[in-house]
C-alpha cells in the first residue's frame, strides 16, 4: 500500500495534527477524534500493518509497553473505573482503518458501554471440533 494514502501513517509523520500524548522510536498514542468515551485514545506502531493477520512482530514489545504507559497515565489524569483494550481486525470486526491500532478506551460509572452478553456453552464435541479445526491451521 502506498502509505501516503493511510491517516495513521500521516498522524506518525506529523503530515496532519493530532493530539499526541505519547511516542517513542516504535509507536504512538494520540486521542481519538471520535472518542467512545473521554480519553479514548489510539496506540499505532510506526510501521504500516493492515491488521493482527500481516503486523510486524518486532513491535508487538513495544506496543505492550506503549499501552501500559498510556493506560497508566490516563489512570492517573482521569477518574477511571478501569480501562478496556480493544483492536478490531478486518470490516467485518468493524476496522475503519486499515493501519493496526489497539484502542485504550477509559471506562467510566455509567458510561453507557455495554459489556456482551455471555452465550450457552456448546456441546464437548462442538468445542473439539471447533479446537482440532484452529489447530490444523496453526
Ligand atoms: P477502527 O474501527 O478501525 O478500529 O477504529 C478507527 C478509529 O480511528 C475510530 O475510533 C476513529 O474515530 C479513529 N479515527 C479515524 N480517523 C481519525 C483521524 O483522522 N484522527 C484521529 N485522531 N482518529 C481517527
Ligand atoms: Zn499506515
Amino acid at each position: 500500500m502506498n502509505t501516503t494514502h493511510c491517516i495513521f501513517c500521516n498522524i506518525i509523520t506529523k503530515s496532519i495534527p493530532s493530539y499526541i500524548v505519547y511516542e517513542d522510536d516504535m509507536c504512538i498514542g494520540f486521542l481519538d477524534i471520535a472518542p467512545i468515551t473521554k480519553g479514548h485514545t489510539l496506540l499505532v506502531p510506526k510501521v504500516h500493518c493492515s491488521n493482527i493477520l500481516d503486523f510486524d512482530l518486532h513491535y508487538s514489545e513495544s506496543v505492550m509497553h506503549g499501552l501500559q504507559i498510556v493506560s497508566n497515565a490516563i489512570t492517573k489524569a482521569l477518574s477511571v473505573e478501569g480501562i478496556q483494550i480493544l483492536q478490531n481486525n478486518g470490516s467485518g470486526a468493524g476496522q475503519m482503518v486499515f493501519h493496526i491500532h489497539w484502542h485504550i478506551i477509559p471506562r467510566y460509572a455509567d458510561d453507557g458501554l455495554n459489556h456482551w452478553q455471555g452465550k450457552a456453552t456448546p456441546h464437548k464435541a462442538e468445542l473439539q471440533g471447533i479446537a482440532d479445526s484452529i489447530i490444523s491451521n496453526l
